[in-house]
C-alpha cells in the first residue's frame, strides 16, 4: 500500500470521500471557491438521489459535505446565500406529479452522527427548561417521508415531502399501500377535535425481504437494480402506473402529525397512541425517557438489533415529548430544535479493490468476487463480495486498484456500490472475463441473452464433484450407493476425476477407500468389501443403461431428461449426434437455436469428447439399438466419412439434405477435411475444404457423382 493508500484507511467514509488535496489547499486559501464547489457537488448528488433514485455517494459521505457546506458558511456569514442547499430541506420536485403545497412545512431533522453529539442536544433541552424533560426516543425508519391528509375521516390526499414547502401528489399510489387506512377506524374519531382535515405523516418503507426479492427478480430480469430499500421505496412510490407500486409490498410507520391541534392529545406519546388507535401503523419500538442514560440505552438496543429488524433503519429519533414543550424551543431555517436524528455509524465503508477472482460453480457459472482489502462494516469484517457477472462488473464501473464504497446492512450480503472515481490509479484497467476458465483452462463461454459466463469442460475440477454424483443420479445412470460423501472420497484422494474414471474401479481398491473418519478404536474406516462389491456390480450395470441416459447424465447444459430423450430418438448414437450440425439440432423437437448450440458447443469441446471416449473404450454403451428394418444388414458406405463443400445447385439439396441421406447409407459425415476423411464432396463455390482435400490427396466427388452414389449406394 502507497503511503496515501495508508492514510486513506485511516480515515472515516466520509472523509475519504473528500479526500482530495487541492480542495482542502483551496479551503485554507479561497472559502468562496470551496464553498462553490460544495454547493455544486451537493446539487449534482441531490439530483442524482431525489429525481434519479440512483445515487452515486454514500448518505454518510453526502451528510458529510452538507456539514462541510454549512461549516464553512457558518464562519463566513457573508457567503450565505439563499439558493444554497443549506437552505432547504433538501429533495427535488419531480415532474410527473401534480406539486402539493404543504400548509404546514415538513421539516427534516438536526443529525447527531455519534452519542457525543447527542449529548451536547441533550444538555440543550435541559439548558432551555432548566433541567431534564421527558423524550421520546423511536427508530429512525430509512425510506421516504410521506404525508396522508384524511377528511372526514377518509384518505383525500398522499403526499411526498419534496423539499419541504412543495411535494407531489400520489395518492393514487400510497392508496395501494396496504396498511394506509382508506378510512379511520371509529375509536380514532372523537380523538380528533376540530372539524375538516387532519394530517399525519410518516414514513412508508420497503422491507429488506422485499427489496431482496425485487432486485434479485431485476437482476434475472435485466431491470434495475435499487441501491438500498430507502430508494427501491421512493422509486416504487413515484411510479406513473400504481399497479406496479401495488406489487411492490410497501408499508408505512405513521408518527406525526402536521397540525398538533387538530387532535386531543398534549404530547408525541399521546399523539403515537391515537394513531395506533386511529389505524395507523405505528412503530412498536418506542421508550418515553426521562433521563440521559435511558435515552442513551434505547440507542444502544436499536444499534444492536438493527440488523434483526425486517425493516432498515438508520438511527434514533428523540423528540421532546409535550407538544407545549416542542413549541416553546420552536424550529430553524430547517429543522426542529426540539428533535435530534442520531445516526447510527454508517453502513458503508470505502476500501481498495485488491483484485478481482473469478469462481467457477458447480454447474461451471463463473462469478467475479471482488477481493478487497478487508474492512469492518457495519460490526463485521468484509473481504470479499460478489460482483454477479461481467455486464454488473462494467456497469458499476469497477476497477482493480479502486478505492470502492461496500456496503452491508444488518444481515443483508455484503455490496460493492462502486468506486470512487477521483481516487482511480491513472494505470486501472476495465476489467475482463477472462477467455479461460480459472479452474481448467477451458474457453469460457457465454450464450446470448445470458447474462453469465460459463466453463463448459467436462473435465473443471470445480464441477466435478456435481457432475460425479449427477452422472450417479437415479435419473441419469442409476448407480446405486455412489452417493456424495464416496464420491467426494475419490475426488479428494484423486482417485476419480470424472465419470469415465468411475469404470476403472475394482472392488478390492474401493475397499480400502478411506472415509475421512476414525472408529471407536481410532482406526480409519474404510469403505468395506460387501459396500465395494455392490457398488462395483451397480456400476457395470450402468453400462447398459440407454443412451437418453448417457446425454442428461453426462450433464450438459439445457439438456433435462425429456430433452436427452428427444436427442436420443432423433439421433441414436452420441456419434451421430456429435456429427449432426447445428441447424440439424435445432430440427428436433423441443430443442431450437439456444440448446442445439449448447449441445453442439459441448460435443465439439475436446475435453468433453475425450470423456465420451474413454467411457465407450470402457464399455459404456453409447448408443441405442435401432429396430432392425426390412433393410437391416450392413450399409454400403459404412466406415466411411464424408465431408461436403459448396452449393449442390443441380439437385437443390441443402448441404444437410445430402448430409442426412449418406448417413443414412451408414456414412459419417464430419464439418472439417482430414487425413481420415474418406471422400468430400465439392458443389459450386467449393471453398477451402475442396483445397484441402486436394492438399491431403482426398477423393473429390462432384454433385453428379454424388447424386449416383445416393441413388445406387455405389461409389465411383
Ligand atoms: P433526514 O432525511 O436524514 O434529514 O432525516 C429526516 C427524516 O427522517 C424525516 O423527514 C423522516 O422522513 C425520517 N424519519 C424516519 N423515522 C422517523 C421518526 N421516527 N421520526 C421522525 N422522522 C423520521
Amino acid at each position: 500500500m502507497t503511503q496515501q493508500q495508508d492514510a486513506l484507511f485511516s480515515l472515516s467514509a466520509d472523509q475519504q470521500t473528500l479526500f482530495n488535496e487541492e480542495a482542502m489547499a483551496a479551503t485554507a486559501t479561497d472559502p468562496a471557491k470551496r464553498v462553490e464547489e460544495l454547493r455544486r457537488l451537493i446539487e449534482h448528488h441531490t439530483y442524482l438521489y431525489y429525481a434519479k433514485d440512483a445515487p452515486e455517494i454514500s448518505d454518510f459521505a453526502y451528510d458529510s459535505l452538507m456539514r462541510e457546506l454549512r461549516e464553512l458558511e457558518h464562519q463566513h456569514p457573508e457567503l450565505i446565500d439563499p439558493s444554497s442547499p443549506t437552505q432547504r430541506v433538501g429533495g427535488y420536485v419531480g415532474e410527473q406529479f401534480a406539486a402539493v403545497r404543504h400548509e404546514q412545512r415538513m421539516y427534516s431533522l438536526d443529525n447527531a452522527m455519534d452519542l457525543e453529539e447527542l449529548d451536547e442536544w441533550l444538555a440543550r433541552v435541559q439548558d432551555f427548561f432548566g433541567r431534564m424533560v421527558p423524550v421520546v426516543c423511536e427508530l429512525k425508519i430509512d425510506g421516504s417521508s410521506i404525508a396522508l391528509t384524511y377528511q372526514d375521516g377518509r384518505l383525500v390526499r398522499a403526499a411526498t415531502r419534496g423539499d419541504g414547502t412543495t411535494g407531489e401528489d400520489v395518492t393514487v399510489n400510497m392508496r395501494t399501500v396496504k396498511d394506509v387506512p382508506l378510512r379511520l377506524l371509529p375509536q380514532g374519531m372523537p380523538g380528533i377535535v376540530r372539524e375538516g382535515t387532519v394530517e399525519v405523516r410518516g414514513e412508508v418503507y420497503m422491507p429488506k425481504h422485499s427489496f431482496e426479492t425485487l432486485n434479485r427478480a431485476a437482476e434475472e430480469s435485466g431491470g434495475k437494480v435499487f441501491a438500498n430499500p430507502r430508494n427501491a421505496a421512493a422509486g416504487s412510490l413515484r411510479q406513473k402506473d400504481a399497479a406496479v407500486t401495488a406489487r411492490r409490498d410497501l408499508s408505512t410507520f405513521l408518527y406525526a402529525i402536521a397540525d398538533q391541534t387538530a387532535i386531543a392529545a398534549e404530547t408525541q406519546w399521546d399523539m403515537l397512541q391515537w394513531l395506533g388507535e386511529a389505524g395507523f401503523h405505528t412503530n412498536p419500538d418506542i421508550c418515553r425517557c426521562t433521563t440521559v442514560e435511558e435515552v442513551h440505552r434505547f440507542c444502544q438496543q436499536a444499534l444492536e438489533r438493527r440488523g434483526d429488524l425486517p425493516y432498515e433503519i438508520d438511527g434514533v429519533v428523540v423528540k421532546v415529548d409535550s407538544f407545549a414543550q416542542q413549541a416553546a424551543m420552536g424550529y430553524t431555517a430547517r429543522a426542529p430544535r426540539w428533535a435530534i436524528a442520531f445516526k447510527f455509524p454508517p453502513e458503508e465503508k470505502t476500501t481498495l479493490l485488491a483484485g478481482i477472482t473469478v469462481q467457477v460453480g458447480r454447474t461451471g457459472a463463473l462469478t467475479p468476487v471482488a477481493e478487497l482489502v478487508p474492512v469492518v462494516v457495519a460490526g463485521s469484517t468484509v473481504a470479499r463480495a460478489t460482483l454477479h457477472n461481467l455486464d454488473e462488473v462494467h456497469r458499476k464501473d469497477v476497477r482493480v486498484g479502486d478505492t470502492v464504497i461496500v456496503r452491508k446492512a444488518g444481515d443483508v450480503i455484503p455490496e460493492v456500490l462502486g468506486p470512487l472515481p477521483e481516487l482511480r490509479p491513472a494505470n486501472a484497467q476495465p476489467w475482463q472475463m477472462p477467455a479461460e476458465c480459472p479452474s481448467c483452462g477451458s474457453p469460457v463461454i457465454r450464450e446470448e441473452g445470458e447474462a453469465k459466463h460459463h466453463c463448459i469442460s467436462i473435465e473443471c475440477p470445480a464441477q466435478a464433484q456435481e457432475r460425479l454424483v449427477h452422472w450417479a443420479s437415479r435419473g441419469a445412470m442409476d448407480i446405486d450407493g455412489m452417493g456424495e460423501e464416496i464420491v467426494g472420497r475419490l475426488l479428494e484422494t484423486g482417485r476419480v476425476t470424472d465419470v469415465a474414471d468411475y469404470y476403472t474401479l475394482d472392488a478390492t481398491e474401493l475397499s480400502l477407500l478411506d472415509m475421512g473418519r476414525v472408529n471407536k478404536e481410532g482406526e480409519p474406516v474404510r469403505l468395506g468389501e460387501k459396500t465395494a462389491k455392490k457398488l462395483v456390480d451397480n456400476i457395470q450395470a450402468s453400462k447398459e443403461r440407454p443412451l437418453a441416459r448417457v446425454l442428461f447424465g453426462i450433464g450438459m447444459r439445457h439438456v433435462g431428461k425429456t430433452m436427452a430423450e428427444a436427442l436420443a430418438a432423433a439421433f441414436p448414437s452420441v456419434e451421430l449426434l456429435r456429427n449432426a450440425s447445428e441447424e440439424q439440432l435445432a430440427e428436433v423437437d423441443g430443442v431450437g437455436p439456444k440448446i442445439a448450440r449448447s449441445v453442439w458447443v459441448f460435443l465439439h469441446t475436446p475435453a468433453n469428447v475425450e470423456v465420451l471416449e474413454r467411457l465407450e473404450l470402457r464399455g459404456v454403451r453409447m448408443a441405442d439399438d435401432v429396430p432392425a428394418g426390412d433393410d437391416a444388414g450392413p450399409k454400403p458406405l459404412e466406415g466411411l466419412t464424408f465431408v461436403l463443400t459448396g452449393s449442390l445447385v443441380e439437385s437443390g439439396m441443402t448441404r444437410d439434405q445430402a448430409g442426412a441421406q449418406l448417413k443414412a447409407l451408414g456414412a459419417k459425415v464430419t464439418g472439417s477435411v482430414s487425413k481420415k476423411t474418406s471422400y468430400v464432396v465439392a458443389g459450386e463455390a467449393a471453398g477451402s475444404k475442396y483445397d484441402k482435400a486436394l492438399k491431403l490427396g482426398v477423393p473429390v466427388l462432384d454433385e453428379a457423382q454424388l447424386l449416383k452414389l445416393l441413388e445406387t449406394g455405389q461409389l465411383p
